[in-house]
């Protein structure tokens, strides 16, 4: 009955027997909130299935989807009926749970990583749309970051003896194009150091080792104490900053020398709406300005390696060079996308909805991360470009 706008076919991210994968991508679709509500929103996201959903159906969508909310006088505000099919590898509907979110997005990397694959989780999506609910969650409903963590450790649990772990956690923000460290605050920088043997390194940074999920807990609370927080017109509680939690995952097998070191990325993505529909001047619009760069060149990269280009424009913000080993090559990577239902986020619902599906279609060439001998963890940041020159296959 719709027409097909975009239709990506389900990739192959959590299968291990292939050395090229997709992107994973999960949209995932939140609750109205109350001022959605008081404004009788009208809901433009019409779940088909836990695939497929209809953005902007000509057909009015039965409420029972969004269990409990009901809809009164409904505005036809901004409601074209486009009608656009979109196939993801998961679609998550407002009743859905981190827990839900975590089993279709990011469980199955851990396999991944285990096996010795870099893996990234991007969360994406206007300001209010549910990213940081999604990463973070709170105690009763805690996020992604925590639930994956914990399979890491239970996973780790399970090799018995087999395998030595050491596990390293950073967190740091990217805001206004500069990087900071949220484990040990301070107005300073951190400095990106380009080496022409090591690539991207940051200068400084803290790595904290972690033995249980727990400890992580303390971690993020008091990191994302330290996150620039700046209300704008459009939710006061929106934050202006990318965050960037990283797990260095040191691995060694008992009876051999074979020692493997992966990364486990995850990216809390600052808002992804137009700076121009925040209403901001002076300092916030040049914050706007910066995110948009940033997002922008995450676009670029995404769209060109989604074309299968060779030059992937990764120098072109912080971000992107930061996130340079996340984001192809040696790399499995998940995008979260979410998206309010309401009709008063059509263009943002529907921008996400294209970069989601973009996402969707790209192809990494991925190899594991393998190296003899011993090395200290704290030496990764410095080696990692240096890794991938030496892999070898099991
Ligand atoms: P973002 O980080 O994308 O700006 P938030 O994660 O802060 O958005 O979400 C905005 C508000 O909506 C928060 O109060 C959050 O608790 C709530 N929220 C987001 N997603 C959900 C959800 N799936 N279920 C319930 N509440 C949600
Ligand atoms: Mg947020």
């Amino acid at each position: 009955r719709s027409q097909v706008a975009a239709v990506a076919a389900p990739s192959r991210c959590g299968s291990t027997q292939n050395m090229s994968a997709n992107v994973k991508v999960v949209v995932r679709v939140r609750p109205l909130n109350n001022k959605e509500l008081e404004h009788n929103s009208q809901i433009v996201v019409d779940i088909v299935d836990d695939k497929m959903l209809v953005f902007d159906p000509k057909e009015e969508i039965r409420p029972f989807f969004y269990h409990g909310m009901q809809q009164q006088n409904k505005t036809f505000l901004k409601r074209a009926n486009k009608e656009l099919k979109f196939v993801f590898d998961n679609v998550c509907g407002p009743n859905a749970t981190n827990k839900d979110v975590f089993e279709t997005s990011t469980k199955d990397i851990i396999t991944s990583l285990m096996e010795g694959y870099n893996c990234s989780v991007f969360v994406y999506g206007a300001t209010g749309a549910g990213k940081t609910f999604t990463m973070i969650g709170n105690i009763e409903n805690p996020g992604i970051t925590y639930l994956t963590m914990e399979h890491l450790f239970h996973t780790i649990g399970s090799f018995g003896n087999e395998r030595e772990f050491d596990i390293g956690v950073s967190y740091i923000e990217v805001y206004n194009e500069n990087v900071y460290d949220l484990l040990k605050p301070s107005n300073t920088p951190l400095q990106l150091r380009e080496d022409s043997k090591y690539g991207v390194m940051i200068a400084g940074l803290t790595l904290c080792n972690i033995n249980t999920a727990r400890e992580l807990l303390n971690l993020l609370e008091n990191g994302n104490k330290n996150r620039t927080q700046h209300p704008t017109d459009s939710n006061a509680e929106s934050s202006r900053s990318h965050a960037v939690f990283q797990v260095y995952v040191k691995m060694r097998g008992k009876a051999s020398s074979q020692l493997r070191i992966v990364k486990l990325s995850m990216i809390d993505l600052a808002g992804s709406e137009r700076a121009s529909a925040t209403g901001c001047i002076g300092d916030r619009f040049k914050e706007g300005a910066n995110i948009n760069k940033s997002l922008l060149s995450l676009g670029n990269c995404i769209n060109k390696l989604a074309d299968g280009s060779s030059y992937i424009p990764y120098r072109d913000s912080k971000l992107t060079r930061l996130l340079k080993d996340s984001l192809g090559g040696n790399c499995k990577t998940v995008m979260i996308a979410n998206i309010s239902p309401s009709n008063t986020s059509y263009e943002d619902t529907y921008n996400t909805l294209k970069y989601a599906a973009r996402a969707s279609k790209i192809q990494l060439s991925i190899k594991k991360n393998i190296v003899d001998g011993d090395m200290r963890l704290s030496q990764y940041v410095k080696i990692n470009e240096e890794l991938k020159k030496k892999v070898k296959e099991l």
